[in-house]
């Protein structure tokens, strides 16, 4: 049987490290470390996840602001907050949780933060130049798939990954970031024919579609990595798109849903605001 992947155990390391850097910026630097949190509306989804973000936040030490506007905001006012936060010094990170309501234009309103101070890596410019190997943060999702590869010490270079998904949020950039360790990437999508063929060749096979157990032993090559992005509904459990039962025995190692790729990504948050002071404060 492969090896289950704890996405807890690694999160607990990286937030000692997190830990660590903040006591030190406070005592060396005098600076309290802080992000504010905004969210628009009262959708449950975003509220869980705020309030996960701030329980994180306390637990780290790091200050947290949480901003809560009504559904009705208009467009204007909430930009207008958003270009006090970057002026605002005491603030290092601003992240804005998203779906936007619809009256307000998401694309504009969040590329309007302040690029290094863009946690959540929504902006063009850390978008744009992620892609061009300059990053100034990495989005926290991919971010949790290549730091999970690397802490289990699974090497990238030379290595076939076929990536399944193809979003703006997780597949074209987690792509690019595995290309910059040198990976031979594959990335798979709705439309691609025969997917069992491509997928049988990824010593690191990587889902993120979002169908629950879509992806059983027929998709894996024996002994090959596989990560779990996905997270949907089934029978109301989490549940991602590998059928762990079927193939946990095929794989060299694997990742559980839940506890796997999704307990790292709030913590890889608060890790983009420690490389956000490194750099800029
Ligand atoms: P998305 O925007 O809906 O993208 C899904 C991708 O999967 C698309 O590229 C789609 O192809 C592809 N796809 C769908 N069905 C397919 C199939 N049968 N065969 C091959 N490709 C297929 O979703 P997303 O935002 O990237 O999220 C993907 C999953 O990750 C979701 O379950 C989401 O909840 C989860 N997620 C988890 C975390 C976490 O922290 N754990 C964070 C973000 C997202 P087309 O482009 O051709 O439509």
């Amino acid at each position: 049987m492969g090896i289950t992947i704890d996405g807890k155990e690694i999160a607990k390391a990286i937030k000692e490290e997190i830990k660590h850097f903040v006591h030190e910026t406070k005592k060396e630097k005098g600076l309290n470390p802080t992000v504010v949190s905004i969210l628009v509306g009262e959708d449950a989804g975003s509220q869980y996840y705020q309030n996960n973000q701030a329980k994180i936040a306390e637990s780290l030490d790091i200050s947290f602001i949480k901003k809560q506007f009504n559904e009705d905001i208009s467009q204007h006012e909430l930009i207008e907050y958003i270009l006090k936060c970057n002026k605002d010094e005491s603030i290092q990170g601003i992240m804005m949780l998203v779906p936007l309501p619809k009256h307000i234009d998401e694309k504009e309103v969040t590329n309007l933060i302040a690029p290094e101070k863009d946690l959540d890596c929504l902006t063009d410019v850390c978008m744009g130049k992620l892609y061009k190997s300059d990053k100034i943060f990495y989005p926290c999702t991919p971010n949790s798939v290549v730091t999970i590869l690397e802490k289990m010490n699974i090497p990238l270079e030379g290595k076939e990954v076929v990536v399944i998904g193809r979003s703006n949020i997780v597949g074209k950039p987690l792509a690019q970031m595995l290309l910059d360790k040198n990976a031979t990437i594959t990335i798979c999508h709705s439309k691609t024919v025969n997917l069992k063929e491509v997928t049988k060749r990824a010593d690191i096979l990587i889902s993120a579609i979002g169908r629950p157990k879509y992806i059983n032993q027929e998709y894996i090559k024996q002994g090959a990595v596989v990560i779990d992005v996905g997270t949907s509904s089934l029978n109301g459990k989490i549940t991602g798109d590998i059928d762990f039962d079927d193939v946990k025995d095929k794989a060299s190692y694997i990742t559980p849903v839940p506890g796997g790729v999704g307990a790292l990504t709030t913590t890889l948050l608060f890790k983009n605001l420690c490389e956000a002071i490194k750099k800029c404060f």
